[in-house]
């Protein structure tokens, strides 16, 4: 276990497209919140086994939002619970998840003391109409700010996330988000097409016909775009939806896309240890009010499943620029038996010749037209290891 995801569910803000366990913070329950945090991260610091973390990500809900005082006290638990000597000597990476609104010198400053390196910054949109849409809050001229401070404080790896195919966005419009984002001092951008999640304000918004979405070809020519506009401004894609100049890959992310093991502790926070996946309960009234020693109750438990391990790293493993193992792939379809790899094998071979994938040992690798649809094409070997 090298790795540790923490949830902070604290949104100043509901995002009308947002699906992430977050509520609108109140300020009164911080402290609670992070009381319990120490203890849950007490609790899991034992599978660390007393190895120095490789990554640490903060995400949210809004972690930026949490007071730095209180901010100085979690760093602390993190500092006394695991190791963090690679993070430290800059080998490791340790992220927090801000919104441009909340960062002040002070909070960078408790960041960075406290050893985080890298921030991601939710900008979405550099257009105040697009984020209106969004129901998102926050300036846009607040992102090139808060990366300022966040550097200025010595957090010298940055990343921006951008949402595209917002309904009303033009493609002169997201050229010019795209460029904006570019421009700033980052080694990383994600950029996610925005998605329809179940029971979130902006699906019943779509039900209501309040607007009209982006439609799919324009939302292909949009994915087209983000990888040529970012390519010309040395960001290469290296996973589908993200982008970083040579060497700024975010680790914590690759840990998750190539299947590894992670803690993680939060109200809502998915860990996998020893092939285990588990997830927190999501309210945090629940959390709060409920410890075992120290861990939360989890609302998801699902044990160790060989297959269920395959096809969560065909998932993951195809939408990668490094790929998908093949000696790996061909070593499972033996192991499931019958005529599993040579099936595996003919929709390999399918595959490439339709110009969606290349077998370029030592792995499989989509090109840009299996990139598209990459997800379906995912789909049509992690059927054979049902
Ligand atoms: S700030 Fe992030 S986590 Fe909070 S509501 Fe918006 S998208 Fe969701």
């Amino acid at each position: 276990m090298r790795s540790l995801y923490i949830h902070v569910p604290f949104c100043f803000h509901k995002c009308h497209y947002c699906d992430f366990y977050s509520i609108v913070d109140t300020r009164d329950r911080q402290e609670p919140f992070v009381e319990r945090l120490a203890a849950e991260l007490s609790a899991q610091s034992h599978l660390s086994g007393g190895a120095p973390l490789r990554t640490i990500f903060v995400g949210g809900g809004t972690p930026s939002l949490l007071r730095p005082d209180l901010w100085t006290r979690l760093l602390g638990v993190l500092e006394a619970r695991f190791d963090l000597s690679l993070i430290r000597r800059g080998v490791g990476e340790f992220t927090v998840e801000c919104n441009p609104e909340t960062v002040t010198r002070e909070l960078a400053d408790t960041l960075a003391t406290g050893g985080v390196t890298r921030v991601s910054m939710g900008a979405q949109s550099f257009h105040a109409a697009h984020l209106k849409t969004l129901e998102r809050w926050h300036h846009p001229d607040n992102v090139a700010r808060a990366i300022e401070v966040a550097g200025g404080a010595g957090i010298s790896r940055r990343s921006v996330d951008l949402i595209y195919a917002i309904p009303g966005q033009s493609i002169a419009d997201l050229e010019r988000d795209l460029d904006a984002a570019a421009s700033l001092p980052v080694e990383h951008v994600s950029a996610y097409n925005l998605t329809y999640e179940p029971n979130t304000a902006m699906t019943h918004r779509l039900k209501r016909g309040e607007f009209t979405p982006a439609d799919e070809d324009l939302e292909a020519d949009m994915f087209t775009l983000v990888g040529e506009r970012l390519g010309a401004r040395g960001f290469s894609r290296y996973e589908v939806s993200n982008y970083a100049r040579p060497g700024a890959e975010c680790r914590h992310n690759l840990a998750y896309w190539r299947q590894e093991q992670w803690l993680a502790c939060g109200p809502s926070a998915s860990g996998h240890a020893r092939g285990i996946r588990w997830k927190n309960a999501p309210r945090l009234d629940d959390y709060l009010s409920y410890s075992d020693e120290g861990w939360a109750r989890a609302s998801e438990v699902e044990p160790r499943d060989a297959r269920r391990a395959v096809r969560e790293r065909i998932m993951t493993g195809l939408r990668l620029r490094e790929g998908l193992p093949i000696d790996w792939l061909r070593s499972r379809a033996c192991e499931h038996g019958g005529d599993t790899e040579s099936r595996v094998q003919r929709a390999i071979d399918r595959m490439d010749e339709q110009g969606l994938l290349r077998e370029r040992d030592p792995a499989i690798v989509l090109t840009d037209a299996g990139v598209l649809i990459a997800d379906a094409l995912a789909a049509r070997l992690m059927k054979m290891f049902l």
